[in-house]
């Protein structure tokens, strides 16, 4: 008969796929993934945009996107990371607001710069800003590949001895003296120690089963594709533009992507659409007041699916207070690419260390009224 292994993960996003892979690493044999699709999932990380970048609201995000940042340095082009260099738009109101961030950052050790307009030609040539913006400059940020990261993790998992059950879906908790001790699946009892669920939107509907209610709730986002011409894919940085409320990356070798601008309303479920055309035409409006000379005929399509949010805009990731050997990590707000190998690193630290600490995002916040707050405030970002 099998062992009880220590650890059962729900989700094979890029969430679930970090957390099993540091944990196996230090827990070998130990680990099973549950995936009710086949990694890398049928959420988020399938349709993600992938930027990295280390400017954040909040200072602990800069942390955990500074200490995720090293490991996609050092995957390189296993999660197809590409060191485009990474710029903020930031409108000059918000001086203070980037001062805050970049005096962190640096003292981070994270490199950063402030750059006019005069000077951001410098490191594009096509792209222009105004007299009353900024470009707060990353050099060593850009994006990445979520999918192929996440079966990155997953392989690498597997050489630790993880379990991969695809196909699995977990629909309800085995309870035994007031203990979660495994899992109800389509294909049986599945028993762990520890159960960690990273289902995203799904985790609240599973949650459900033990009557916990988990403050989340579903956000329809997507990206536009454009073509473009190899030499100006080639020059392009990774960008979030403030000013304009969108963000745009090169697709190598005659593509970009912008984040596209969609019905900003709270769903209870997941959503899988194609852009329609009034998305498409606003987010074309937009993009167009950045390069003046795009035409309509370089829009190529796009997609459309969601990431969870919570009301405070910010993750929820550690114990449910419950249960002792239930956890969570999930409600990534739109940006759980970037820190995901830090989230898997907290694992490995909270069940190494004797002194079993809280993580940042706990989820105790919501009840006990303690909602956070963002550290650094621009307009959309
Ligand atoms: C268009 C778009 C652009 C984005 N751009 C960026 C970006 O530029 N940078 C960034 O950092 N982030 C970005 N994000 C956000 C980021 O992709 C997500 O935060 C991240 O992928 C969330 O990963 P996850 O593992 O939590 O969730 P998911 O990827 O949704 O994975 C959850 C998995 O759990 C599985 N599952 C759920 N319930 C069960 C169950 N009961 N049993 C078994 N399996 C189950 C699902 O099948 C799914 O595969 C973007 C997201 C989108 C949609």
């Amino acid at each position: 008969m099998r062992k009880i292994p220590t650890f059962l993960v729900v989700g094979g996003g890029v969430i679930g796929a970090s957390i099993a892979y540091y944990l196996s690493e230090t827990f070998p044999n130990q680990v099973v993934l549950c995936e009710k699709s086949s990694p890398p999932g049928i959420g988020a990380t399938a349709m993600s945009g992938g930027l990295i970048r280390m400017n954040h609201t909040q200072f602990p995000l800069i942390d955990m996107s500074w200490k995720s940042y090293q490991v996609y340095k050092e995957i390189g082009s296993s999660c197809g990371f590409q060191q485009t260099g990474f710029g903020l738009i930031i409108h000059k109101t918000y001086a203070r607001e980037v001062e805050k961030a970049v005096l962190y950052m640096k003292e981070s050790g994270i490199p950063v710069m402030v750059l006019n307009k005069k000077e951001v030609s410098k490191y594009n040539p096509f792209l222009s800003i105004g007299d009353d913006e900024f470009l707060v400059y990353e050099p060593i940020s850009g994006f990445a590949d979520p999918k192929k990261t996440a079966l990155y993790f997953i392989n690498k998992a597997k050489e630790n001895g993880l379990r991969l059950y695809e196909g699995t879906k977990v629909d309800d908790f085995i309870i035994s003296n007031g203990e979660i001790v495994g899992v109800r699946t389509n294909i049986g009892p599945l028993h762990a120690k520890n159960i960690i669920l990273c289902g995203n939107i799904w985790t609240k509907k599973l949650l459900k089963q033990i009557n916990c209610s988990i403050p989340l709730y579903s956000k329809r986002i997507g990206l536009m594709f454009l073509h473009s011409h190899p030499s100006f894919t080639k020059q392009m940085l990774t960008v979030i533009d403030d000013t304009l409320g969108t963000y745009y990356r090169p697709v190598f070798p005659n593509r970009l992507f912008v984040g596209l601008k969609t019905e900003q309303t709270n769903h209870q479920t997941p959503i899988y659409d194609i852009p329609n055309l009034s998305e498409i035409h606003q987010t074309y409006d937009l993009i167009s007041k950045r390069f003046p000379g795009i035409k309509p005929s370089q829009v190529a399509g796009g997609r459309i699916s969601f990431d969870s949010y919570t009301p405070d805009q910010f993750p929820i990731v550690g114990k449910i207070a419950t249960y002792q050997n239930l956890f969570i990590a999930t409600g990534f707000n739109g940006g759980g690419f970037k820190i995901a190998p830090a989230i898997g690193h907290w694992f490995v630290s909270y069940f190494t260390n004797e002194q079993k600490e809280n993580h940042p995002f706990n989820i105790d916040r919501f009840s006990s009224g303690q909602v956070l707050t963002r550290d650094i405030a621009y307009a959309h970002m």
